[in-house]
């Protein structure tokens, strides 16, 4: 029998969730639910249809696992504290500092209903985090680097693009080399924000726009760009279509410690994502831990969990059996 999925929220992550579930042969998708008019929402899997958001609670004994695809400054921290009363949930929620509060409000919710609440999944929060924390536990006197990029921020797109002037914007995070090598040969170096990162912006700006008032104003943006060194190109609106659509993105967690005695060998532990697509990704990570979610409720358990708490077996398609064969 397969897990039957429902999706809330149908934006990029929506998307990549139907994509991942149609690859994964134990589940299948039941519902897409919107707030949007759902006439208004096409989707692709033609055996699932598409629900406005205040029909999903009646359906909620059709559905094993809703997975909740909303963006996290405003939907998540409503969505899934209110759904994972009435459904076994996941979230991607990846505010870093918000997610301790974000736990608490969905654990009290999934302790209410009895259901299994996932939250913050994805490559990071996500994989990321796991690395972290494998690689932490393995090397406790070590130094932890994340890098992320190369690779489209979203934030900071569109931060760029609520400037004046700017009709469309496309900010890439880029690791910087030189900090990188560094900390693959396990030297250690202390980097401030600047060394390990560098931005690059696309703009398409209005014709009669000061580009380089405009420019001066992204270098000049605090939190997002004044503590980076960033570089500023104006382009044409094809050129945007053309070269700038897509959303790769992946980065690089790396720990190195030292063991023996007298600390004397050193160890570099990298774990390295490199994405064609963030959110078919995102997605893809989240499909498998509803598979966790879905055998974790079987077992009775009940209450809001992290990747931290989701032992491996829980995510694969195969048996513990076929998984000590062949993996192990
Ligand atoms: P998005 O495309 O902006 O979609 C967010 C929501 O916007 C959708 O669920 C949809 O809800 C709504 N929406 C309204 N009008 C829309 C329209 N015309 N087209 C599409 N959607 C529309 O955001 P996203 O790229 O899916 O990302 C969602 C969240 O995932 C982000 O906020 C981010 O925090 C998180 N994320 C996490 C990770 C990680 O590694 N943990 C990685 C990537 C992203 P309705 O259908 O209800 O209208």
């Amino acid at each position: 029998m397969s897990i039957k999925i429902g999706i809330l929220g149908y934006g990029n992550l929506g998307r990549g969730v139907e994509c991942a579930v149609k690859h994964n042969p134990d589940m299948e998708l039941t519902a897409v639910f919107t707030r949007r008019n759902p006439a208004d929402v096409q989707i692709l899997t033609e055996t699932a249809k598409v629900y406005h958001v205040d029909e999903a609670v009646k359906m909620k004994d059709e559905i094993d696992v809703l997975i909740l695809c909303g963006g996290s400054a405003t939907d998540l921290p409503v969505q899934t504290p209110e759904f994972a009363q009435y459904f076994n949930v996941v979230d991607s929620f990846d505010t870093h500092a918000r997610i301790p509060e974000h736990f608490q409000a969905v654990d009290e919710a999934a302790k209410k209903g009895n259901k299994v609440a996932m939250i913050s999944v994805g490559w990071d929060p996500g994989m990321f985090s796991l690395n972290r924390l494998y690689a932490n536990a393995i090397l406790p006197g070590g130094k932890d680097y994340t890098f992320w990029g190369k690779g489209v921020s979203q934030g900071h797109s569109d931060a760029v693009r609520r400037i004046d002037g700017v009709l469309d914007a496309r900010q890439y995070t880029i690791p910087v080399k030189e900090a990188l090598d560094a900390v693959r040969e396990g030297k250690n170096p202390e980097l401030s924000t600047r060394q390990k990162h560098t931005r690059e912006v696309f703009v398409v700006a209005d014709e009669n726009a000061d580009k380089a008032k405009i420019e001066q104003e992204i270098k000049t943006m605090p939190n997002y760009f004044d503590e980076y060194d960033t570089t500023v190109h104006f382009i044409t609106e094809e050129e945007m279509k053309a070269e700038h659509t897509g959303l790769p993105h992946g980065g690089f967690v790396i720990r190195s410690g030292n063991t023996g005695w007298e600390d004397e060998h050193k160890h570099v532990i990298e774990y390295s994502l490199k994405l064609d697509s963030n959110p078919e990704f995102t997605s893809s990570v989240i499909t498998a831990y509803a598979r966790a979610a879905y055998r974790m409720s079987q077992e009775g358990q009940s209450g809001c969990k992290t990747v931290f708490d989701v032992a491996p077996v829980y995510l694969s398609l195969q048996t513990p059996e076929e998984l000590r064969a062949k993996m192990l």
